[in-house]
Protein backbone atom coordinates (compact mmCIF):
# COMPACT_ATOMS: atom_id res chain seq x y z
CA UNK A 1 0.00 0.00 0.00
CA UNK A 2 1.42 3.27 -1.38
CA UNK A 3 -0.11 6.31 0.59
CA UNK A 4 0.42 10.41 -0.16
CA UNK A 5 -0.03 12.59 2.66
CA UNK A 6 -1.10 16.07 1.62
CA UNK A 7 -1.27 17.96 4.87
CA UNK A 8 -0.73 21.77 5.02
CA UNK A 9 1.45 21.81 8.18
CA UNK A 10 3.43 19.19 9.86
CA UNK A 11 5.18 18.56 13.07
CA UNK A 12 7.98 19.31 13.39
CA UNK A 13 8.25 21.32 10.24
CA UNK A 14 5.52 24.07 10.53
CA UNK A 15 2.50 24.03 13.47
CA UNK A 16 -0.26 26.04 14.40
CA UNK A 17 -2.98 23.22 15.75
CA UNK A 18 -3.36 19.82 16.35
CA UNK A 19 -3.63 18.78 12.79
CA UNK A 20 0.48 18.87 12.36
CA UNK A 21 0.82 16.60 15.44
CA UNK A 22 -1.45 14.29 13.36
CA UNK A 23 0.75 14.97 9.89
CA UNK A 24 3.79 14.67 11.43
CA UNK A 25 2.62 11.32 13.45
CA UNK A 26 0.25 9.41 11.86
CA UNK A 27 2.89 8.52 8.67
CA UNK A 28 5.30 6.88 11.18
CA UNK A 29 2.71 4.97 12.46
CA UNK A 30 2.04 3.90 8.98
CA UNK A 31 5.85 3.39 8.24
CA UNK A 32 5.92 1.24 10.46
CA UNK A 33 2.99 -0.97 9.76
CA UNK A 34 4.48 -1.41 6.17
CA UNK A 35 2.83 1.19 4.13
CA UNK A 36 4.70 3.12 1.88
CA UNK A 37 3.98 6.62 2.87
CA UNK A 38 5.35 10.02 1.97
CA UNK A 39 3.88 13.81 2.71
CA UNK A 40 3.49 16.48 0.81
CA UNK A 41 3.62 20.41 2.35
CA UNK A 42 4.77 23.94 1.48
CA UNK A 43 7.81 24.92 1.98
CA UNK A 44 6.97 27.63 4.26
CA UNK A 45 9.53 30.44 6.22
CA UNK A 46 10.08 27.94 9.32
CA UNK A 47 10.47 25.19 6.91
CA UNK A 48 12.93 26.85 5.17
CA UNK A 49 16.12 26.04 7.60
CA UNK A 50 15.41 22.27 7.00
CA UNK A 51 17.96 20.94 4.76
CA UNK A 52 16.14 19.67 1.78
CA UNK A 53 18.03 18.55 -1.32
CA UNK A 54 16.17 20.31 -4.52
CA UNK A 55 13.62 17.85 -7.23
CA UNK A 56 12.65 19.86 -9.57
CA UNK A 57 10.00 22.28 -10.76
CA UNK A 58 6.66 22.88 -12.28
CA UNK A 59 4.33 25.52 -13.31
CA UNK A 60 1.15 26.09 -12.88
CA UNK A 61 -1.57 28.20 -13.75
CA UNK A 62 -3.16 30.33 -11.11
CA UNK A 63 -6.46 31.79 -12.77
CA UNK A 64 -4.54 34.00 -15.54
CA UNK A 65 -0.95 33.65 -14.24
CA UNK A 66 1.71 31.01 -14.79
CA UNK A 67 3.34 30.18 -11.76
CA UNK A 68 6.62 28.32 -11.29
CA UNK A 69 7.08 26.00 -8.06
CA UNK A 70 9.93 24.40 -6.67
CA UNK A 71 10.05 21.07 -5.20
CA UNK A 72 12.73 19.86 -2.74
CA UNK A 73 13.23 16.60 -0.47
CA UNK A 74 13.75 16.28 3.26
CA UNK A 75 12.82 13.33 5.72
CA UNK A 76 10.43 13.68 8.45
CA UNK A 77 13.27 14.29 11.43
CA UNK A 78 14.48 11.47 12.80
CA UNK A 79 12.89 8.87 10.10
CA UNK A 80 13.25 7.63 6.92
CA UNK A 81 9.67 9.15 5.98
CA UNK A 82 10.24 11.15 2.90
CA UNK A 83 8.72 14.81 2.50
CA UNK A 84 7.96 16.54 -0.50
CA UNK A 85 8.39 20.51 0.17
CA UNK A 86 6.68 22.47 -2.45
CA UNK A 87 7.98 26.18 -2.60
CA UNK A 88 6.89 29.53 -4.04
CA UNK A 89 8.21 32.03 -2.09
CA UNK A 90 5.38 34.64 -3.08
CA UNK A 91 3.43 32.60 -1.42
CA UNK A 92 4.90 31.24 1.43
CA UNK A 93 7.89 32.72 2.38
CA UNK A 94 6.05 34.40 5.64
CA UNK A 95 5.70 35.02 8.69
CA UNK A 96 2.57 33.14 9.71
CA UNK A 97 1.18 29.37 7.88
CA UNK A 98 -2.52 31.06 6.96
CA UNK A 99 -2.29 34.40 7.96
CA UNK A 100 -0.61 37.06 10.93
CA UNK A 101 -2.57 38.99 13.66
CA UNK A 102 -5.43 37.15 13.57
CA UNK A 103 -6.61 37.75 9.97
CA UNK A 104 -6.25 35.26 7.61
CA UNK A 105 -4.10 36.21 4.32
CA UNK A 106 -6.24 37.46 1.23
CA UNK A 107 -4.49 35.55 -1.26
CA UNK A 108 -5.04 31.93 0.43
CA UNK A 109 -6.85 30.96 -2.16
CA UNK A 110 -4.29 31.29 -4.98
CA UNK A 111 -1.76 29.46 -2.24
CA UNK A 112 -3.67 26.40 -1.71
CA UNK A 113 -4.24 26.07 -5.20
CA UNK A 114 -0.97 26.65 -6.03
CA UNK A 115 -0.20 24.11 -3.66
CA UNK A 116 -2.72 21.52 -4.66
CA UNK A 117 -2.01 21.74 -8.28
CA UNK A 118 1.66 21.84 -8.17
CA UNK A 119 1.43 18.62 -6.30
CA UNK A 120 -0.89 16.88 -8.52
CA UNK A 121 1.36 18.29 -11.71
CA UNK A 122 4.33 17.16 -10.18
CA UNK A 123 2.90 13.74 -8.86
CA UNK A 124 2.08 12.64 -12.63
CA UNK A 125 5.70 12.83 -13.63
CA UNK A 126 6.67 10.47 -11.00
CA UNK A 127 7.27 6.84 -10.95
CA UNK A 128 6.40 6.38 -7.72
CA UNK A 129 2.23 6.71 -7.64
CA UNK A 130 0.59 6.17 -4.35
CA UNK A 131 -2.88 4.26 -4.35
CA UNK A 132 -4.27 6.88 -1.26
CA UNK A 133 -4.04 10.38 -1.16
CA UNK A 134 -4.58 11.35 2.22
CA UNK A 135 -5.66 15.28 2.36
CA UNK A 136 -6.01 17.57 5.37
CA UNK A 137 -8.61 20.18 6.05
CA UNK A 138 -9.32 22.48 3.34
CA UNK A 139 -6.10 23.38 2.64
CA UNK A 140 -6.09 20.67 0.69
CA UNK A 141 -9.46 19.69 -0.17
CA UNK A 142 -9.29 20.72 -3.73
CA UNK A 143 -6.71 17.81 -4.42
CA UNK A 144 -9.81 14.98 -4.80
CA UNK A 145 -11.88 18.27 -6.52
CA UNK A 146 -8.91 18.50 -9.17
CA UNK A 147 -8.66 14.65 -9.89
CA UNK A 148 -12.20 14.19 -10.10
CA UNK A 149 -12.66 17.06 -11.99
CA UNK A 150 -9.70 15.62 -14.74
CA UNK A 151 -11.20 12.33 -14.68
CA UNK A 152 -8.48 11.17 -12.24
CA UNK A 153 -8.54 7.81 -11.24
CA UNK A 154 -4.64 7.43 -10.64
CA UNK A 155 -5.60 6.92 -7.12
CA UNK A 156 -8.06 6.58 -4.46
CA UNK A 157 -8.42 10.13 -1.91
CA UNK A 158 -9.26 10.38 1.53
CA UNK A 159 -10.12 13.24 3.27
CA UNK A 160 -9.73 14.14 7.21
CA UNK A 161 -11.37 17.01 8.85
CA UNK A 162 -9.86 18.10 11.61
CA UNK A 163 -11.73 20.92 12.43
CA UNK A 164 -15.29 21.62 10.55
CA UNK A 165 -15.33 24.97 11.15
CA UNK A 166 -12.25 26.07 8.90
CA UNK A 167 -14.31 25.87 5.79
CA UNK A 168 -11.74 27.62 3.42
CA UNK A 169 -14.45 30.43 2.13
CA UNK A 170 -13.66 32.60 -0.67
CA UNK A 171 -16.03 35.29 -2.54
CA UNK A 172 -17.33 33.81 -6.31
CA UNK A 173 -15.07 36.33 -7.90
CA UNK A 174 -12.13 34.32 -6.87
CA UNK A 175 -13.44 30.73 -7.96
CA UNK A 176 -11.39 31.46 -11.14
CA UNK A 177 -8.47 31.50 -9.71
CA UNK A 178 -8.92 27.37 -8.55
CA UNK A 179 -8.97 26.59 -12.65
CA UNK A 180 -11.89 24.57 -12.27
CA UNK A 181 -14.84 24.41 -14.60
CA UNK A 182 -18.04 26.68 -13.39
CA UNK A 183 -20.30 23.34 -14.07
CA UNK A 184 -18.40 22.95 -10.07
CA UNK A 185 -19.68 26.06 -8.52
CA UNK A 186 -23.11 24.80 -7.61
CA UNK A 187 -24.53 23.18 -4.35
CA UNK A 188 -23.41 19.82 -4.59
CA UNK A 189 -20.10 20.85 -5.17
CA UNK A 190 -18.12 23.75 -4.12
CA UNK A 191 -20.62 26.68 -4.01
CA UNK A 192 -22.05 27.60 -0.42
CA UNK A 193 -24.35 30.35 0.04
CA UNK A 194 -22.90 32.25 -3.21
CA UNK A 195 -19.10 31.51 -1.95
CA UNK A 196 -16.68 29.18 -2.71
CA UNK A 197 -16.48 26.51 0.36
CA UNK A 198 -13.06 24.11 -0.75
CA UNK A 199 -13.94 21.78 2.60
CA UNK A 200 -17.45 21.18 0.80
CA UNK A 201 -15.52 20.01 -1.64
CA UNK A 202 -13.34 17.75 -0.47
CA UNK A 203 -16.60 15.96 1.83
CA UNK A 204 -18.32 15.47 -1.86
CA UNK A 205 -15.39 14.80 -3.87
CA UNK A 206 -12.96 12.57 -1.85
CA UNK A 207 -13.40 8.75 -1.90
CA UNK A 208 -14.23 8.22 2.15
CA UNK A 209 -14.01 10.73 4.90
CA UNK A 210 -12.31 10.77 8.33
CA UNK A 211 -12.74 13.07 11.24
CA UNK A 212 -10.81 12.21 14.23
CA UNK A 213 -13.11 11.51 16.91
CA UNK A 214 -16.23 8.75 16.77
CA UNK A 215 -18.39 11.78 18.68
CA UNK A 216 -17.32 14.53 16.46
CA UNK A 217 -18.64 12.02 13.80
CA UNK A 218 -21.90 11.89 14.64
CA UNK A 219 -21.75 15.44 15.94
CA UNK A 220 -21.05 17.03 12.62
CA UNK A 221 -24.27 15.70 11.38
CA UNK A 222 -26.30 17.79 13.54
CA UNK A 223 -27.19 21.23 12.59
CA UNK A 224 -25.69 22.38 16.03
CA UNK A 225 -22.26 21.07 15.20
CA UNK A 226 -22.62 20.72 11.52
CA UNK A 227 -21.70 24.84 10.46
CA UNK A 228 -23.39 24.76 7.40
CA UNK A 229 -22.61 21.34 6.36
CA UNK A 230 -24.52 18.85 8.19
CA UNK A 231 -26.43 18.08 5.24
CA UNK A 232 -23.37 16.99 3.07
CA UNK A 233 -22.08 15.29 6.03
CA UNK A 234 -25.20 13.31 6.24
CA UNK A 235 -25.52 12.62 2.75
CA UNK A 236 -22.22 10.88 2.66
CA UNK A 237 -22.96 9.67 6.60
CA UNK A 238 -21.71 5.62 5.07
CA UNK A 239 -18.32 6.82 3.94
CA UNK A 240 -17.61 8.84 7.14
CA UNK A 241 -15.24 7.31 10.15
CA UNK A 242 -14.47 8.54 13.18
CA UNK A 243 -11.15 7.68 14.34
CA UNK A 244 -9.10 9.44 17.26
CA UNK A 245 -6.38 11.01 17.16
CA UNK A 246 -2.68 9.18 18.56
CA UNK A 247 -0.23 10.64 20.82
CA UNK A 248 3.33 10.66 20.11
CA UNK A 249 4.82 9.76 23.30
CA UNK A 250 8.44 10.12 21.90
CA UNK A 251 7.66 13.83 21.89
CA UNK A 252 4.96 13.64 24.61
CA UNK A 253 5.76 11.33 27.81
CA UNK A 254 7.68 12.50 30.54
CA UNK A 255 9.86 9.61 31.38
CA UNK A 256 11.58 10.93 28.03
CA UNK A 257 10.61 14.63 28.04
CA UNK A 258 13.85 16.64 27.91
CA UNK A 259 12.07 20.04 27.98
CA UNK A 260 10.92 19.62 31.09
CA UNK A 261 12.55 20.34 34.30
CA UNK A 262 12.39 16.47 35.61
CA UNK A 263 11.22 13.32 34.27
CA UNK A 264 8.99 10.91 35.69
CA UNK A 265 6.81 7.41 35.42
CA UNK A 266 3.96 6.59 36.49
CA UNK A 267 5.81 4.22 39.12
CA UNK A 268 7.88 7.09 40.29
CA UNK A 269 6.28 10.48 39.82
CA UNK A 270 8.10 12.90 42.33
CA UNK A 271 9.74 14.30 39.72
CA UNK A 272 6.21 16.31 39.19
CA UNK A 273 7.09 18.31 41.83
CA UNK A 274 10.05 19.82 40.56
CA UNK A 275 8.07 20.46 37.29
CA UNK A 276 5.02 22.22 39.43
CA UNK A 277 7.98 24.37 41.05
CA UNK A 278 9.14 25.23 37.82
CA UNK A 279 6.00 26.13 36.30
CA UNK A 280 5.27 28.67 39.07
CA UNK A 281 9.08 30.38 38.87
CA UNK A 282 8.59 30.44 35.08
CA UNK A 283 5.31 32.22 35.62
CA UNK A 284 6.23 34.38 38.58
CA UNK A 285 3.38 32.73 40.57
CA UNK A 286 3.93 31.58 44.44
CA UNK A 287 5.90 28.76 44.72
CA UNK A 288 3.74 26.17 46.14
CA UNK A 289 3.23 22.36 46.11
CA UNK A 290 0.29 22.53 48.11
CA UNK A 291 -1.59 25.40 46.05
CA UNK A 292 -3.80 23.42 43.10
CA UNK A 293 -2.58 25.05 39.49
CA UNK A 294 -4.74 24.76 36.54
CA UNK A 295 -2.96 24.90 33.55
CA UNK A 296 -4.27 25.85 29.92
CA UNK A 297 -2.30 25.51 26.29
CA UNK A 298 -4.75 26.70 23.76
CA UNK A 299 -5.74 28.74 20.68
CA UNK A 300 -7.44 31.55 21.19
CA UNK A 301 -10.78 31.06 19.95
CA UNK A 302 -14.28 30.95 20.78
CA UNK A 303 -14.15 26.94 20.44
CA UNK A 304 -12.19 26.68 23.26
CA UNK A 305 -15.04 27.83 26.05
CA UNK A 306 -12.74 30.83 26.96
CA UNK A 307 -15.94 32.88 27.72
CA UNK A 308 -16.47 30.40 30.02
CA UNK A 309 -13.26 30.93 31.55
CA UNK A 310 -13.47 34.15 31.95
CA UNK A 311 -16.97 33.89 33.99
CA UNK A 312 -15.17 31.93 36.12
CA UNK A 313 -11.98 32.84 36.76
CA UNK A 314 -11.92 35.33 39.56
CA UNK A 315 -14.45 32.98 41.86
CA UNK A 316 -11.67 30.13 41.16
CA UNK A 317 -8.86 31.90 41.97
CA UNK A 318 -10.86 33.15 45.35
CA UNK A 319 -11.13 29.68 46.29
CA UNK A 320 -6.84 29.41 46.12
CA UNK A 321 -6.13 28.46 42.71
CA UNK A 322 -3.61 28.94 40.31
CA UNK A 323 -4.23 29.34 36.74
CA UNK A 324 -1.86 29.68 33.95
CA UNK A 325 -2.51 30.12 30.37
CA UNK A 326 -0.04 29.66 27.22
CA UNK A 327 -1.82 30.75 24.11
CA UNK A 328 -2.12 32.84 20.93
CA UNK A 329 -5.21 33.66 18.96
CA UNK A 330 -7.87 36.41 19.04
CA UNK A 331 -7.04 40.10 19.99
CA UNK A 332 -10.24 40.11 21.72
CA UNK A 333 -8.86 36.90 24.20
CA UNK A 334 -5.31 38.21 24.23
CA UNK A 335 -6.90 41.92 25.88
CA UNK A 336 -9.13 39.66 28.38
CA UNK A 337 -6.18 37.56 29.84
CA UNK A 338 -3.77 40.63 29.47
CA UNK A 339 -6.52 42.43 31.92
CA UNK A 340 -6.43 39.14 33.94
CA UNK A 341 -2.87 38.93 34.57
CA UNK A 342 -2.82 42.79 35.52
CA UNK A 343 -4.92 42.38 37.86
CA UNK A 344 -4.64 38.80 39.63
CA UNK A 345 -0.84 38.47 39.04
CA UNK A 346 0.14 36.50 42.23
CA UNK A 347 -1.93 33.70 41.34
CA UNK A 348 -2.16 34.06 37.15
CA UNK A 349 0.43 33.59 34.58
CA UNK A 350 -0.28 34.27 31.20
CA UNK A 351 2.18 33.87 28.22
CA UNK A 352 0.85 35.14 25.19
CA UNK A 353 2.46 33.33 22.09
CA UNK A 354 3.75 29.92 20.43
CA UNK A 355 6.04 28.32 22.71
CA UNK A 356 6.40 24.11 22.72
CA UNK A 357 8.68 24.26 24.96
CA UNK A 358 6.51 26.00 27.51
CA UNK A 359 3.70 23.79 26.86
CA UNK A 360 5.53 20.62 27.75
CA UNK A 361 6.36 22.37 31.25
CA UNK A 362 2.49 23.19 31.76
CA UNK A 363 1.59 19.64 30.73
CA UNK A 364 4.53 18.62 33.32
CA UNK A 365 3.55 21.50 36.34
CA UNK A 366 0.22 22.01 36.45
CA UNK A 367 -2.44 19.46 38.28
CA UNK A 368 -5.03 20.10 36.31
CA UNK A 369 -5.47 20.68 32.51
CA UNK A 370 -8.28 22.87 31.41
CA UNK A 371 -10.45 22.07 27.95
CA UNK A 372 -14.03 23.38 28.47
CA UNK A 373 -14.30 23.41 24.72
CA UNK A 374 -17.80 24.49 22.98
CA UNK A 375 -16.25 21.63 20.81
CA UNK A 376 -13.11 19.64 19.71
CA UNK A 377 -13.06 17.16 16.89
CA UNK A 378 -10.61 15.28 18.74
CA UNK A 379 -8.00 17.12 21.38
CA UNK A 380 -4.64 16.09 22.03
CA UNK A 381 -4.02 18.16 25.02
CA UNK A 382 -6.37 16.16 27.29
CA UNK A 383 -4.10 12.89 26.35
CA UNK A 384 -1.19 14.36 26.66
CA UNK A 385 -2.31 15.21 30.12
CA UNK A 386 -3.39 11.98 31.39
CA UNK A 387 0.53 11.02 30.22
CA UNK A 388 1.40 13.56 32.47
CA UNK A 389 -0.53 12.73 35.83
CA UNK A 390 -2.29 16.56 35.06
CA UNK A 391 -5.79 15.68 35.65
CA UNK A 392 -8.28 16.71 32.68
CA UNK A 393 -11.30 19.02 33.34
CA UNK A 394 -13.05 18.64 29.97
CA UNK A 395 -16.63 19.31 28.57
CA UNK A 396 -18.14 16.53 27.21
CA UNK A 397 -17.60 16.97 23.72
CA UNK A 398 -15.77 15.13 20.37
CA UNK A 399 -12.74 13.47 21.84
CA UNK A 400 -13.03 14.82 24.62
CA UNK A 401 -16.12 12.51 25.50
CA UNK A 402 -14.29 9.96 23.45
CA UNK A 403 -11.50 10.01 25.96
CA UNK A 404 -12.34 11.24 29.59
CA UNK A 405 -13.94 9.40 32.27
CA UNK A 406 -15.61 11.71 34.76
CA UNK A 407 -14.34 10.72 38.48
CA UNK A 408 -17.85 9.64 39.76
CA UNK A 409 -17.75 7.31 42.62
CA UNK A 410 -18.79 4.03 40.10
CA UNK A 411 -16.24 4.82 37.74
CA UNK A 412 -13.15 5.48 40.58
CA UNK A 413 -14.78 2.39 42.37
CA UNK A 414 -13.97 0.70 38.42
CA UNK A 415 -10.84 1.86 38.47
CA UNK A 416 -12.10 3.88 34.85
CA UNK A 417 -11.95 7.70 36.15
CA UNK A 418 -9.22 9.68 34.78
CA UNK A 419 -10.31 13.22 34.76
CA UNK A 420 -13.32 15.77 35.50
CA UNK A 421 -16.48 15.99 32.96
CA UNK A 422 -19.43 18.26 32.15
CA UNK A 423 -21.72 18.63 29.97
CA UNK A 424 -23.92 21.91 30.22
CA UNK A 425 -22.15 24.87 28.21
CA UNK A 426 -22.89 26.78 30.94
CA UNK A 427 -20.37 28.82 33.44
CA UNK A 428 -21.86 27.41 36.66
CA UNK A 429 -21.59 23.74 35.66
CA UNK A 430 -17.98 24.52 35.14
CA UNK A 431 -17.02 26.28 38.17
CA UNK A 432 -19.06 23.11 40.62
CA UNK A 433 -16.69 20.90 38.45
CA UNK A 434 -13.43 22.64 38.92
CA UNK A 435 -14.84 22.62 42.69
CA UNK A 436 -14.90 19.24 42.62
CA UNK A 437 -11.93 18.50 41.03
CA UNK A 438 -10.19 21.00 44.02
CA UNK A 439 -12.31 18.90 46.60
CA UNK A 440 -10.39 16.20 44.73
CA UNK A 441 -7.35 17.47 44.96
CA UNK A 442 -7.25 17.51 48.05
CA UNK A 443 -7.81 14.14 48.68
CA UNK A 444 -4.39 12.31 48.24
CA UNK A 445 -5.49 8.88 47.12
CA UNK A 446 -7.93 9.21 45.00
CA UNK A 447 -5.83 11.84 43.34
CA UNK A 448 -3.39 9.13 42.76
CA UNK A 449 -5.62 6.80 41.67
CA UNK A 450 -6.94 9.23 38.73
CA UNK A 451 -3.26 10.30 37.85
CA UNK A 452 -2.24 6.37 38.06
CA UNK A 453 -5.33 5.48 35.32
CA UNK A 454 -4.58 8.15 33.60
CA UNK A 455 -0.68 7.75 33.03
CA UNK A 456 -0.75 3.70 32.50
CA UNK A 457 -3.69 4.29 29.04
CA UNK A 458 -2.42 4.09 26.09
CA UNK A 459 -3.61 6.41 23.75
CA UNK A 460 -0.58 6.13 21.37
CA UNK A 461 -0.99 6.13 17.28
CA UNK A 462 -0.42 1.62 16.96
CA UNK A 463 -4.27 1.79 16.96
CA UNK A 464 -5.28 4.25 15.16
CA UNK A 465 -3.12 3.62 12.62
CA UNK A 466 -4.71 -0.23 12.31
CA UNK A 467 -8.24 1.80 11.83
CA UNK A 468 -6.53 4.24 9.11
CA UNK A 469 -5.09 1.30 7.19
CA UNK A 470 -9.01 -0.08 7.05
CA UNK A 471 -9.93 3.23 5.88
CA UNK A 472 -7.23 3.19 3.00
CA UNK A 473 -8.30 -0.52 1.81
CA UNK A 474 -11.85 0.70 2.04
CA UNK A 475 -10.87 4.12 -0.17
CA UNK A 476 -9.17 1.70 -2.70
CA UNK A 477 -12.34 -0.43 -3.31
CA UNK A 478 -14.48 2.44 -3.68
CA UNK A 479 -12.31 4.09 -5.74
CA UNK A 480 -11.83 1.00 -8.13
CA UNK A 481 -15.74 0.42 -7.76
CA UNK A 482 -15.71 3.79 -9.87
CA UNK A 483 -13.52 3.27 -12.33
CA UNK A 484 -15.85 0.38 -13.15
CA UNK A 485 -18.05 0.50 -15.99
CA UNK A 486 -20.86 0.86 -13.58
CA UNK A 487 -19.11 4.10 -11.92
CA UNK A 488 -20.90 6.31 -9.33
P1 LIG B 1 -6.39 22.30 18.10
O1 LIG B 1 -5.94 21.38 17.01
O2 LIG B 1 -7.83 22.68 18.03
O3 LIG B 1 -5.51 23.51 18.24
P2 LIG B 1 -5.53 20.18 19.91
O4 LIG B 1 -5.68 20.01 21.40
O5 LIG B 1 -5.97 19.04 19.07
O6 LIG B 1 -6.27 21.53 19.51
O7 LIG B 1 -4.01 20.44 19.57
C1 LIG B 1 -3.36 21.56 19.98
C2 LIG B 1 -1.89 21.33 19.84
O8 LIG B 1 -1.25 22.59 19.66
C3 LIG B 1 -1.27 20.72 21.06
O9 LIG B 1 -0.14 19.98 20.69
C4 LIG B 1 -0.87 21.96 21.87
O10 LIG B 1 0.17 21.70 22.77
C5 LIG B 1 -0.43 22.89 20.78
N1 LIG B 1 -0.58 24.32 21.08
C6 LIG B 1 -1.70 25.08 20.99
N2 LIG B 1 -1.43 26.36 21.30
C7 LIG B 1 -0.12 26.42 21.59
C8 LIG B 1 0.77 27.48 21.99
N3 LIG B 1 0.35 28.73 22.15
N4 LIG B 1 2.07 27.18 22.19
C9 LIG B 1 2.52 25.91 22.03
N5 LIG B 1 1.74 24.88 21.66
C10 LIG B 1 0.44 25.13 21.44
Amino acid sequence: MRVLFCAPEVVPLAKTGGLADVAGALPVALAERGVDVRVAMPRYRTVSLTKANPLGSVAVAIGADAVEGTLSETRLPGTDVPVWLIDQPRYFDREGLYGEGGKDYPDNLSRFTFFSRALLEWLGRQRWQPDVIHCHDWQTALVPVMMRAEGSSRAATVFTIHNLAYQGLFPREQFPITGLPWSLFTMRSLEFWGQVNLLKGGLYFADVLTTVSETYAREIQTEEFGAGLDGVLRDRRDDLFGILNGVDYSAWDPSVDTLIAARYTADDISGKRACKADLQRAFGIREDPQVPLIGMVTRLVDQKGLDLVAQVIDELLDVGAQFVLLGTGDPRYHRLFEELQARRRQHVGVRLGFDNRLAHQIEAGADMFLMPSRYEPSGLNQLYSLRYGTIPIVRKTGGLADSIVDATQDALARGTANGFVFEAYEPQALLQTIHRAVRTFKDRRTWQALQQTGMRADFSWARSADRYVEVYDRAAARAGLAASPRGR
